[in-house]
């Protein structure tokens, strides 16, 4: 019998320098369910792998926020193009009340900066020599600072949340066609449910859109079973990952972690808290805002009036 599941969503906190790393490897064990071989020692080696093999997508679930003053040497940061997952603007500084050239991105953003443009400035301010893509590298930018892991005081663009979801394949699917957000996704290649790292059984999430206990609903549940059934006897005879997959349904559970900026997840939250979205797509997104809403009740407060409580 196939497990059943319900969907679920949290955030995965980042806060502090010193945390990247620990953020990061919890991030990226989700691809492969190996959270368990977390212990204090394991961050530093498991980001040196994932940057070896050039899964370098996992470091962009960590986000930096800068500042430095307006200065036509700094000004220079706008002209710096093809780098994804950066972002750039000139902001009333809340705290100050002072114009403030104000720079944010993921890991990974800055590493490409390293290497397009010969920029190191942040990768040196974040310190971490795992990171650097030269040694001793000369920095550029004047006064740069660090604002926030994260989270900072400036606009929506300069403000980050990791979520970890569980949610079903068919939503996965849907929601990975935003291309300014970074995910990491449970493997369904690597992740082979016929070991008992798996207890040996598909897990299922339970369908939103079909009355539980209805006739469709025992249609449906038969159907997932035999597929369960199919899966262990091509297992028994060998199969593989990459052909295991390949009858898994749209229903089948999968973790998801997703990082983006607030004006993306407006965005994202838009089009798939709407009706016109696949219910399934609204389910978790929904869980998502209203996450999103208790960390940011001003920078979300009209979609969580519009989707969740009204
Ligand atoms: C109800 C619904 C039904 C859908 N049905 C289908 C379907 O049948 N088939 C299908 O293939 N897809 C479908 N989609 C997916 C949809 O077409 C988009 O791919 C998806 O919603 C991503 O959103 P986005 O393109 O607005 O922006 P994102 O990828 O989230 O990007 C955010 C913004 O960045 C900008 N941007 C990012 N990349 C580029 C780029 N390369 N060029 C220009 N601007 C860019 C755009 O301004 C964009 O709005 C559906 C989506 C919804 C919500």
């Amino acid at each position: 019998m196939v497990r059943l599941v319900n969907v679920a969503s949290e955030v995965y906190p980042l806060n502090r320098l010193d945390e990247i790393c620990t953020h990061i490897e919890r991030c990226g064990r989700t691809c492969y369910k190996s959270e368990n071989a977390i212990t204090t020692e394991t961050a530093a080696p498991f980001i040196s792998g994932i940057l070896k093999s050039g899964h370098e997508s996992v470091i962009e679930h960590a986000n930096v926020i800068f500042s430095m003053p307006v200065t036509t040497k700094n000004h220079l940061i706008f002209e710096l193009k093809n780098v994804s997952g950066l972002y750039c603007s000139i902001e009333q500084d809340p705290l100050l009340h002072q114009e403030t050239l104000i720079v944010s991105g993921n890991i990974r953003s800055f590493r490409d900066l390293a290497r397009r443009h010969d920029i190191h400035d942040f990768l040196l301010l974040i310190g971490n020599p795992l990171f650097f893509i030269k040694e001793n590298a000369i920095p550029y930018f004047q006064d740069l600072k660090i604002e926030g892991i994260q989270q900072s005081r400036f606009s929506e663009i300069h403000n980050y949340v990791t979520t970890h979801s569980i949610c079903d394949l068919g939503a996965y699917k849907d929601v990975t066609r935003h291309r300014l957000a970074s995910f990491s996704i449970e493997s369904t290649r690597y992740c082979n449910y016929s070991k008992g790292k798996f207890g040996a059984e598909l897990t299922m999430i339970e369908p939103c859109n079909i009355e539980k206990d209805s006739d469709m609903y025992h249609i449906w549940l038969k159907a997932m079973n035999d597929i369960e059934t199919s899966y262990m006897e091509m297992a028994k005879l060998g199969a593989k990952g990459d052909q295991l997959r390949m009858i898994l349904p749209h229903s089948t559970k999968a973790d998801m972690i997703m990082t983006a900026n607030v004006a993306e997840w407006k965005h994202i939250f838009s089009l798939r808290c709407h009706p016109a979205a696949h219910p399934s797509v609204q389910q978790v997104m929904k869980l998502i805002l209203t996450e999103c809403y208790k960390i940011w009740p001003h920078f979300f407060a009209e979609q969580y009036a519009l989707f969740i409580k009204d």
